[in-house]
């Protein structure tokens, strides 16, 4: 794929986000929606908009817009290179951090930056069951009740996350076009291939997920540094020179 066209892709392509306006704080403090079957303003005892009914009434403009920045940079890497083993080494490094660690604020400035952005982050809705839509006046989605605004648990309004909550990388089904259940499958079946069994009968094996801290399963560090072993030792088969076939040299001799 030429490098302008995944340019002109990148430039091209945006995310329209259509939600109510936030503008508006209605709801603080000890002045906030109660639940009777639906959350209701105790003072005037009307109840809130629904978030469907919230959507009706959008204007013409979408709350956000999010687009790609200046930053994209198109390189590209051949299968099998150096380059392509230095690029998943740094995707690795960086899919594995929190996005909040990938720049230390080095200065005062920048730190009280963060904690303004995560102040923000606090009440800024992250989704549309959000309970920080209480604060504005909405009913969020599947509203239920003990919902305060301010105390949304998604991983969005986290400082390690800096507002975001969304999957840095494809659900399997997207790349694998497996589910997640398919590839527990496939695993349970290359582990059935290498014990040189068959899954004819259920009954002979229980499978069960196993509990983190149990005392037969080796650390994460011990497992992946064994997985790393396992890849360099198939890697290295793979580059060995295949061995002699014995027919070919008694033929050659003949
Ligand atoms: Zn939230």
């Amino acid at each position: 794929m030429p490098r302008a066209e995944v340019k002109a892709i990148a430039a091209a392509t945006y995310q329209q986000v259509w939600w109510p306006a936030v503008e508006d704080v209605q709801f603080e403090g000890d002045h906030l929606p109660v639940w009777e079957d639906g959350y209701l303003d105790p003072v005037t005892g009307e109840y809130l908009p629904t978030w469907e009914e919230a959507l009706d009434e959008l204007g013409d403009e979408p709350r956000h817009v999010v687009r790609f920045g200046a930053q994209a940079d198109v390189k590209g890497v051949l299968g099998g290179s150096k380059d392509a083993d230095q690029c998943i080494r740094y995707l690795g490094k960086y899919l594995t951090k929190s996005i909040g660690d990938c720049h230390e604020p080095a200065t005062a400035a920048e730190r009280r930056h963060v904690e303004r952005l995560t102040a923000a982050l606090r009440y800024e809705p992250c989704s549309p069951a959000c309970p920080n839509w209480l604060r504005y006046g909405i009913e969020p989605k599947n509203a239920k009740p003990g919902m305060r605004p301010g105390a949304c648990q998604s991983k969005a309004h986290k400082p390690e996350h800096l507002g975001y909550a969304g999957r840095r990388v494809l659900v399997s089904r997207k790349w694998s076009s497996k589910t997640l259940a398919q590839h527990k499958q496939d695993r349970r079946a290359w582990v059935l291939e290498i014990l040189g069994q068959t899954d004819d009968d259920p009954s002979r094996y229980t499978w069960r997920p196993i509990k983190a801290g149990d005392a037969s399963v080796p650390s994460i560090t011990h497992r992946l540094l064994k997985q790393i072993g396992e890849r360099q030792r198939w890697r290295a088969l793979a580059q060995a020179p295949p061995p002699q076939d014995p027919s070919a040299t008694e033929r050659r001799a003949a």
